[in-house]
């Protein structure tokens, strides 16, 4: 075919040719391409042949039918020229003399570029064992689909010829290169929409991997067949007859399992052949999208819809752009019936996917593009719940992405971040007053603890309120510069204020007990503590004291200048720990917020009778004077009470046992509700037989409120003891 290149262009169109595989791409070919790229496509052919002159496949065959087959699938799919001569032109880089830039050179750089995005990914895959060259195969799909997405679908297509003609393989590499196809070409092309592709795949490597199962299923199908056929052309009829009434044009189709689908759903839902089977499945094919919605309105009518399986992908598409309406109804004797509706174009796309943004010249690229991104994203979270014992995943991101993580906002928009960035990271990330007011997160729908890390592909949404703000403990978590500064700081002025605050009451109090107050100490004094303590003004004075970091006592007794009343009122304090309550004690009116910290052993709640102790840089921590953690640590401690203006809710917790599990957790739940608490936790713990017991953590306003909460959870059936938990 060599003379060919020396050809006039319009020739090259003309030339027939004793080539069978040539014959039948250009047949495609013309079905939908112009004469300039029919042109085109002859000139890649004249190039390919030429330069694998001489090459066998496996088989024995020429080599070139290899890509003038790979370029007739794409010419199926009705993709563009472009894609189509790079198919033909696909191997020439790897196993042929002629480089990249003498495909360059004749045929521009796009086709250049696809066939060495192809080239590449085939690269190196050879010298590594099977599983690094997966995650290889998948870090360099990734790369190349970011440069051109048709370098994909090229490979897809020769993946696709090469299964095709794999029996001249050995046993054992038929299966190596099936098994590689289910595990990582099929999914792709599961993300791409390519389905009538991914489903031949599927079947090849079912076939080759399991070829006992795959008869057993075909001739299970062969035997079934009969019935299922005129059950569903009864149902089809009836339809049809319903659409003519109505005046909608629209094709309807009785959709067949293949085996692997069936094999598949055996094996997942661990059901017999015969229940498998019996799910019957019609498509209707309309014209336009109205008709769509008339024709489920129609089927609706004439069948009853199984309750909750309408779907309407065609007002929200699955992420891969699949559109359609999915509605199941009962056919005659209650065989559900599996219904989906679309349009030709919808159609196209599902068989064909992402290939189809080819197919119609407007415009293509851009929004292929847009669902490339979307594919980065399918594909990375596909490999996460993939349970294969290769870590492929940390491959793919040491190799890829070695200190970066791509996730997605709501909007779709790729967001860049260290590797182990929490939700905060992210929020910070956005803005940082999303990360300020930050209070809760959904990654892929779920909600989620803010500490949670992320992972590349998912898509990350943050709640916020007004009255969000940062909690010291997320500083354990960040791991972005950003995020750590702006929590830093925003703590340190907030915390500033209160601790003020709370230090100026604490050394009041703690003056009271020398028979003064801050207001009465002359400037004087203070002003020399202050030297002496290496401070700068009152204010941090007071914050120090507030944080714990000074001791109000000591500090008292300093400027309040009576050694001796100070250590008997001391000791006092000592003793008022034991059980004596002193007239004068810090009231805690709740909002103390940073400084002041509720114990996670005893859970105070107002009414409760408590102390404070204070630990070093962490202010405060209140806890009920029963708490037995009071006792290991006398030195620090504070004498505290609940102001009479307490407000806002605290968190305590109370266990519930019941006769039986079954419909307690509702009845509690209904409870603790309607006396407006709230449940932050349940755990349910051992079983002591016969009884059920659960810990319910709940938000409650005072004494009073959880005493009558107790008291008609005492009421409900089933539950025999309800208590309040202790530390
Ligand atoms: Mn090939």
């Amino acid at each position: 075919m060599a003379e060919n290149s020396n050809l006039k262009t319009n020739n090259l169109n003309q030339q027939s040719s004793s080539n069978p595989a040539l014959n039948n791409l250009l047949k495609k070919s013309k079905l939908y391409l112009k004469t300039n790229h029919i042109i085109l496509i002859r000139e890649a052919y004249a190039f390919s042949n030429e330069s694998h002159q001489g090459q066998l496949r496996k088989s024995g065959e020429a080599y070139i039918n290899h890509p003038l087959s790979v370029a007739a699938i794409l010419a199926e799919m009705k993709m563009d020229a472009v894609s189509i001569a790079a198919a033909i032109l696909h191997d020439v880089v790897e196993d042929t003399a002629a480089g990249k830039e003498d495909i360059e050179k004749r045929f521009g750089l796009e086709i250049a570029n696809i066939v060495d995005g192809v080239s590449k990914i085939d690269k190196n895959i050879k010298f590594l064992s099977r599983d690094e060259a997966q995650a290889e195969n998948f870090s360099k799909m990734m790369l190349a689909m970011s440069d051109d997405l048709r370098v994909i679908l090229v490979k897809l297509a020769d993946r696709l010829h090469n299964m095709r003609t794999l029996d001249c393989l050995s046993k054992e590499k038929k299966i190596r290169i099936a098994k590689e196809t289910l595990e990582i070409y099929v999914p792709i092309a599961l993300r791409l929409g390519m389905n009538k592709l991914r489903l031949e795949l599927e079947e090849i490597s079912f076939r080759t991997i399991n070829p006992l199962r795959y008869k057993i299923i075909v001739k299970a199908v062969e035997n079934h067949k009969g019935n299922k056929i005129k059950f569903l052309e009864d149902i089809k009829d009836k339809i049809q007859e319903r659409l003519g009434d109505i005046n909608i044009k629209a094709k309807i189709y009785a959709r067949q399992k293949n085996p692997y689908s069936i094999y598949k759903k055996m094996k997942k839902k661990k059901l017999s052949f015969n229940a498998v089977y019996d799910i019957y499945g019609l498509r209707v094919v309309t014209e336009k999208i109205d008709d769509c919605y008339r024709v489920f309105g129609a089927s609706h009518n004439l069948f009853k819809p199984v309750p909750g399986k309408f779907k309407d992908y065609i007002a929200i598409p699955k992420s891969n752009g699949y559109q359609a309406l999915h509605t199941v109804l009962f056919g005659p004797n209650a065989i559900p019936i599996e219904i989906q509706i679309r349009t030709k174009e919808m159609d196209q796309f599902a068989e064909s996917g992402i290939a189809s943004h080819w197919q119609y010249k407007t415009g293509g690229h851009s929004s292929a593009q847009a669902y490339a991104r979307d594919w980065l994203q399918k594909i990375i979270e596909m490999k996460q719940n993939t349970s294969n014992s290769i870590d492929l995943l940390e491959n793919i991101k040491v190799d890829l992405f070695p200190d970066e993580i791509y996730v997605f906002t709501p909007k779709g928009e790729i967001k860049e971040l260290p590797y182990r960035s929490s939700v905060i990271d992210y929020a910070y990330s956005v803005h940082s007053d999303v990360g300020n007011k930050c209070t809760a997160a959904k990654i892929n729908d779920l909600d989620v603890p803010l500490s949670t890390k992320l992972s590349s592909g998912q898509t990350i949404q943050i709640i916020t309120t007004p009255l969000g703000k940062p909690h010291p403990s997320w500083l354990e978590f960040v791991v972005t510069a950003k995020a750590r500064s702006n929590i830093k700081s925003y703590l340190k002025n907030m915390q500033a204020e209160q601790a003020s605050d709370l230090g100026l009451r604490i050394l009041d109090k703690a003056l009271n007990d020398y028979g003064t107050s801050f207001t009465e100490i002359p400037y004087e004094s203070i002003r020399r503590l202050l030297n002496e303590y290496n401070l700068k003004d009152e204010k941090i004075f007071f914050i120090e004291i507030g944080l714990g970091n000074i001791s109000p006592h000591l500090a008292a007794q300093r400027i309040a200048n009576k050694k001796s009343f100070v250590k008997e009122k001391y000791d006092s304090f000592v003793s008022k720990l034991l059980g004596a309550r002193a007239n004068e004690l810090i009231a805690i009116k709740g909002t103390e917020g940073l400084v002041l910290n509720y114990a996670k052993c005893c859970r105070p709640i107002p009414g409760d009778d408590i102390v404070g102790l204070t630990s070093s840089g962490n202010g405060f921590v209140v806890h009920r004077s029963v708490c037995h953690n009071i006792k290991k640590s006398r030195s620090n401690r504070i004498f505290i009470e609940w102001s009479d203006e307490v407000s806002g809710e605290f968190q305590t917790q109370i266990r519930v046992f019941s006769e039986k599990q079954r419909g307690v957790l509702a009845n509690v739940a209904g409870v603790i509700s309607r006396l407006s608490c709230n449940i932050e936790n349940v755990k349910f713990d051992e079983v002591q037989n016969p009884y059920a017991s659960f810990v319910f953590t709940i938000d409650v306003k005072n004494r009073k409120h959880l005493a009558d909460l107790i008291k008609e959870l005492k009421k409900v059936k089933n539950i025999n003891k309800v208590m309040r938990t202790i530390g």
